[in-house]
């Protein structure tokens, strides 16, 4: 299950922009999940989110 730890999240908004259909903003500019699909960009966003704030 894709998760992001809102706590650590900066809103940078790379996630989104890099998996657009599994990660999206939400009104507070933190990353949230829209749906939950094991799709390669996921594999990316975890590895180019600034502070490891997604996991898998
Ligand atoms: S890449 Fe990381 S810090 Fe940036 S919006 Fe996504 S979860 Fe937040």
């Amino acid at each position: 299950m894709v998760k992001i730890d809102k706590e650590k999240c900066l809103g940078c908004g790379l996630c989104a922009a890099i998996c657009n259909e599994v990660f999206e903003m939400d009104e507070e500019n933190k990353a949230s999940v829209k749906s939950q699909k094991s799709l390669p960009c996921v594999k990316e966003a975890i590895k180019e989110c600034p502070v490891d704030a997604i996991s898998e």
